[in-house]
């Protein structure tokens, strides 16, 4: 991994914040908005101060970065800049990987980013706007289209589309598509990564795309609400797999990853000893990640995939010359948040 590699490392990573509005939970703990989306800069300011009679902030951290969104951005719109580039990418076949993170706070807007069902059915022509429909759509419309790529590229004459969505909690890996069948992740005597035991479902259609996506969802859903939300304290990964129909070997795969809540990470002095252990995991899997995709432009030598079961599992796209990342961290604005949307600034801005 050496930079100035064909000029290609300019694009092989995008990384954006997303900023959601204040809600009516903030507001009423008289929260104030301190977050600023300029585009390309994000500003987090701390400490509101009145002094003679005027508001004034002690301290502001801005970083620049390749789109900054503001509370007023469509999910369409953060599409089209983030997740789109990397579906065309995936789509030219030759084995192209690309993934998408959404990274940040719990209840900063990673899942009404990155995908959840029930938040979306609710929202009602929001559907159309979500990023994963918004994929299916595209996916098989790019598909069709068999004059876009050439032969290499996949298209619906020569390439099947198939979906297989699972989720890390607690260093376990379940398949959210099957039961939550536990799953075992192993690198075989050629370096290859497999997830033995998860299925993938075809797709030939966006509508066939997108029913398994919700069973996805409901399955991780239904569970968080059993055991006191795990879904912060999960990774949850979905993953689009374009295979050739002759052979099946692997023509293109795109991940769309859900992380765990970011705070998460520092909780590590928990008195509840699951937690804790959680939380140290989580913290690992975060930090490995970082590292991973600074390696994917070369900015670190070390690519400590093997740190975590979720860097493992991505391995391919860190080491794999063809493989772009987009990472979307996910801000929430209020000014008691403005610590841990300082720290989710850092991370990203140590991506970039
Ligand atoms: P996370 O997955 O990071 O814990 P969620 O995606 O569940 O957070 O978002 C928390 C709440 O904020 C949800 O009620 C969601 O609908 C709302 N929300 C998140 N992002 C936005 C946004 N950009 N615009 C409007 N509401 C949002
Ligand atoms: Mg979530």
């Amino acid at each position: 991994h050496t930079e100035g590699s064909g000029g290609l490392s300019e694009d092989k990573i995008c990384v954006c914040v997303r900023k959601r509005p204040l809600n009516e939970k903030e507001r009423k703990k008289r929260d104030h908005d301190a977050v600023t989306c300029l585009h390309p800069t994000a500003t987090v300011h701390s400490a509101k101060l009145r002094v003679d009679g005027i508001s004034k902030y002690l301290d502001h951290h801005s970083f620049r970065f390749d789109h900054a969104f503001d509370e007023e951005t469509t999910t369409e719109e953060v599409y089209r800049c983030t997740a789109k580039p990397l579906v065309d990418w995936v789509c030219g076949g030759r084995g192209a990987r690309a993934t998408v993170f959404a990274y940040g706070q719990t209840g900063s807007g990673k899942t009404y980013t990155m995908g959840r069902i029930q938040q979306m059915v609710a929202a009602d022509n929001a559907l159309s706007a979500h990023p994963i429909f918004t994929c299916a759509d595209d996916i098989f419309e790019t598909l069709s289209d068999n004059t876009l790529f050439g032969d290499e590229g996949c298209s619906l004459e020569n390439a099947t589309c198939s979906i297989a969505i699972f989720e890390i909690y607690g260093g376990r890996i379940q398949d959210l598509l099957n039961n939550r069948n536990r799953l075992k992740v192993l690198e075989d005597g050629k370096g290859e990564v497999i997830i033995s035991g998860l299925e993938e479902f075809e797709a030939t259609n966006p509508k066939q795309f997108l029913a398994m996506i919700e069973k996805g969802h409901t399955n991780r859903t239904t569970h968080a609400t059993e055991a006191n939300d795990v879904s912060s304290r999960s990774h949850a990964i979905c993953q689009i797999l374009f295979r050739d129909k002759n052979n099946g070997k692997l023509k293109g795969k795109l991940s769309l990853v859900d992380l765990a809540g970011s705070e998460r990470g520092n909780d590590t002095k928990s008195h509840n000893r699951q937690r804790r252990t959680e939380s140290a995991e989580i913290n690992t899997s975060l930090l490995a990640l970082k590292e991973c995709i600074r390696a994917i432009d070369g900015k670190s030598q070390h690519v400590p995939y093997r740190q975590s079961k979720l860097t493992l599992i991505l391995k391919d796209c860190f080491v794999s010359r063809n493989a772009k990342t987009a990472m979307i961290a996910t801000l929430s604005p209020g000014s008691s948040s403005s610590d841990h949307t300082l720290n989710t600034l850092r991370y990203a801005d140590r991506i970039k």
